[in-house]
């Protein structure tokens, strides 16, 4: 008997604990009236884009062979089209084709803002200039969108950044500290030439950063299952990148009489394991933030949950990996892209190879990496790393650089909520870190999912609504810094 009152008392403190923490698992939303207002010329704005995307500022994979005209061009196009705020700012053009510009403050001993974008393009797939309604590099302005390759990855970000500054320059604005605006020309292949050359050259001057913002999340409805708000993914770290090249030697020869194993066999093997043995799934610092701020806007089973991962995170990480997006916050991933064997049919490979492409999540190394694959496939396989990066850092959500953009997204997209996420793809910004400790990835456009697809894909286009929001969302976020 004495036992059972026990297991009772238990239960019902259990229950306690749970509903307590789900109770105190409060929404983080705010509301902020936004700034009193000017009127956008929206037409102004789309003929500003559609100018930038007739440029064929084309990312080429290998930069000797790049076509450079159309670089040059768009810096002389940016200095035509908005001549108001090329007056007032300093401009440097770095490394040839990257643009450097600060705005200068009035109060010298605050940290300097950096606002981020890119102004390369990757390229339309060949065979894929049909299914565009209006061609790719035609900055078409129609149905109440802007078309193109770029306008939403993402020359629309700089404009929407100089449309901002213009306006308020034409307001008589001064900022409080200097804000300086990054533009990059080799975003989509690695930025070794632009983004990692400027911070180079703000380091060697010694100036350190308040935070930055980069390119990063959109605000998008329907994202998450339980959520009907719209989500302004605000990223705060960015997953590192490895191709790890696995390579298996056997005896060329004839088929017929052949060993167990050839080179190409030893390959699927290794490949099957890897596979089988994924990365362990965590709850990281990061995830527990996104949780933190979108478990409040669920309905109550899954508030339940996430207010109380302490006693269901195993639960959580079984059915949330089962998802792709779920698995990829979880862990590292795997995925198996490049396969290389045998030629003949009859014939064996005296040399076969994998390369499996992993996207590391902050916490973990490339080092660790390799060595778990060097674990999984044995030492008779050669096991190499030809490309990688290290994932960011995280940036903290209780700094000045995350309440200045969540500020400006209340402002700007009243019905939605700033979460903090992880991007899974890299950017410019992580080339900062060694002169800022607040680095956000975000752009600010209300999207669907599935036009989330049109970025590096067909039918890229961005709506003329978004214009002028983007373009209140930067003047928000310069004015209240
Ligand atoms: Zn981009």
């Amino acid at each position: 008997m004495p036992y059972l009152y026990a297991i009772l008392a238990a239960v019902v403190i259990l229950a306690a604990v749970l509903l307590g923490r789900t109770a105190a698992f409060r929404s983080r939303r705010y509301t902020v009236e936004p700034e009193p207002g000017i009127e956008i010329d929206v037409e102004k704005a789309a003929k500003r884009l559609s100018g930038a995307i007739k440029i064929p500022t084309i990312t080429a994979s290998d930069p000797k062979k790049a076509d450079r005209a159309p670089f040059k061009q768009f810096t002389d196009y940016l200095e035509q089209a908005f001549p108001v705020a090329h007056k007032a700012l300093e401009r440097e053009i770095v490394n040839r084709y990257s643009l450097l510009y600060r705005w200068k403050g009035s109060d010298e001993s605050l940290k300097p803002v950096l606002l981020m974008a890119h102004i390369d393009v990757v390229p339309v797939e060949e065979g894929t200039e049909q299914l565009w309604s209006y061609p790719p590099f035609s900055g078409e302005i129609a149905e109440g969108f802007v078309w193109g390759r770029g306008t939403m990855d993402i020359k629309n970000q700089i404009v929407l950044i100089l449309e901002a500054v213009e306006y308020l320059l034409e307001e008589g604005f001064t900022p409080a500290g200097d804000i300086y605006l990054a533009f990059g020309h080799d975003e989509e292949v690695r930025g070794d030439e632009g983004a990692l050359q400027i911070a180079k050259l703000l380091q060697s001057r010694g100036i350190e950063l308040e935070y930055i913002l980069d390119e990063g999340g959109a605000v998008t409805e329907g994202a998450m299952p339980g959520v009907d708000c719209p989500l302004a993914m605000v990223g705060i770290a960015e997953k590192g990148y490895a191709d790890i090249k696995i390579t298996a030697e056997g005896e060329a020869g004839h088929s017929s009489m052949p060993p167990q194993h050839t080179a190409a066999g030893m390959i699927g093997q290794a490949v099957a394991k890897l596979e089988r043995k994924q990365r362990p799934a965590r709850i990281s610092p990061y995830l527990k933030e996104m949780l933190a701020y979108v478990g409040p806007e669920m309905g109550f089973g899954l508030r339940l949950v996430l207010a109380n991962l302490w006693l269901f995170g195993p639960l959580f990480k079984l059915v949330f990996q089962r998802t792709r997006p779920g698995n990829a916050l979880l862990r590292t991933t795997t995925a198996v892209t490049v396969l290389e064997g045998g030629k003949v049919p009859n014939v064996l490979p005296s040399k076969a190879s994998a390369i499996i492409n992993f996207r590391i999540t902050p916490g973990e190394t490339v080092d660790d990496l390799i060595a778990h694959v060097r674990g999984v496939v044995g030492d008779k396989i050669k096991v190499e790393a030809p490309t990688a990066t290290e994932p960011s850092r995280i940036s903290p959500v209780d700094g000045t650089g995350f309440k200045a953009i969540e500020r400006a997204v209340y402002a700007t997209f009243p019905r939605s909520i700033a979460v903090p996420y992880i991007v899974m793809g890299g950017t410019d910004a992580i080339r900062y870190e060694p002169v800022c400790e607040q680095i956000y990835r975000f752009t600010p456009m209300l999207v669907s999912t599935e036009d989330l697809d049109r970025m590096h894909g067909t039918n890229e286009r961005l709506s003329l609504e978004n214009l002028e929001w983007g373009t209140r969302f930067y003047m928000e976020l310069i004015k209240r810094r």
